[in-house]
C-alpha cells in the first residue's frame, strides 16, 4: 500500500508540475504523457517493478523543465528517487550541444537504476519521433537526434536486454524519417 501511495503520489506530483507544458509535436500532446510513458515502458516492456526507479521516471524531468527543486523532492519522496532523477537532470545553464554531448559521456557511469530511466526515456523519445514528429524539425535533424539518442545509448548497454531491444527495433525504423 505504501508502494502504490507513493506512486500515485508521484503521478500527481509530475502533473501538477508539467500542467502548462505540452510536447513539440503537431498535436502538442501534454507533456505529462511523456513521464507516464517511460514509467509504462519500464514495467511492460522492461519487467522493471522497483517503485524508486518508477517514481523517479514519472519526476524524471521536473527539475530539468520546471521549477521543481532537488530539495523539494527530497522531502516529498527521499533520498533515492531524488537522485535518480538528479542523475538524469541535464545542467540547463550550459549550452545544449554540452548537455548533449556530456549525456553521452556521463552514460556508462550512470547508476543502473539512472540507466533503467534513461533507456526508457531513449525510447519514449525515439517513438514520439517516429509516431509524432516534431513540426518544426527537418529531416536531418530527426536524423541527428536518432544518432545522438544512439550514442547515448551504447553507453547504457548491458543493463536490460528487453529495453535495449526495444530501442534497436526503433532505431531500425530510422527509414520512415522523412
Ligand atoms: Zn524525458
Amino acid at each position: 500500500m505504501k508502494d502504490t501511495a507513493t506512486l500515485i503520489k508521484a503521478v500527481h506530483f509530475a502533473a501538477d508540475r508539467h500542467r502548462d507544458q505540452r510536447r513539440k509535436d503537431k498535436g502538442a500532446t501534454p507533456y505529462i504523457n511523456h513521464p507516464v510513458s517511460l514509467a509504462h515502458i519500464l514495467t511492460d516492456e522492461g519487467g522493471i517493478d522497483d517503485i524508486d526507479v518508477l517514481c523517479a521516471a514519472l519526476l524524471h524531468d521536473t527539475i530539468e523543465d520546471t521549477d521543481t527543486t532537488a530539495e523539494e523532492l527530497r522531502t516529498h519522496f527521499g533520498e533515492r528517487i531524488t537522485s535518480i532523477v538528479l542523475e538524469v537532470t541535464d545542467d540547463i545553464t550550459r549550452h545544449w550541444t554540452v548537455r548533449k554531448q556530456t549525456q553521452i559521456d556521463h552514460a556508462p557511469y550512470l547508476s543502473h537504476e539512472a540507466k533503467l530511466v534513461k533507456l526508457a526515456d531513449k525510447i519514449s523519445n525515439l517513438r514520439d519521433l517516429l509516431a509524432f514528429p516534431p513540426h518544426d524539425w527537418a529531416t536531418e535533424r530527426r536524423h541527428a537526434y536518432v544518432d545522438f539518442t544512439s550514442a547515448v545509448v551504447a553507453g547504457l548497454r548491458g543493463t536490460n536486454a528487453r529495453l535495449e531491444a526495444a530501442f534497436d527495433a526503433l532505431v531500425a525504423r530510422r527509414v520512415e524519417i522523412a
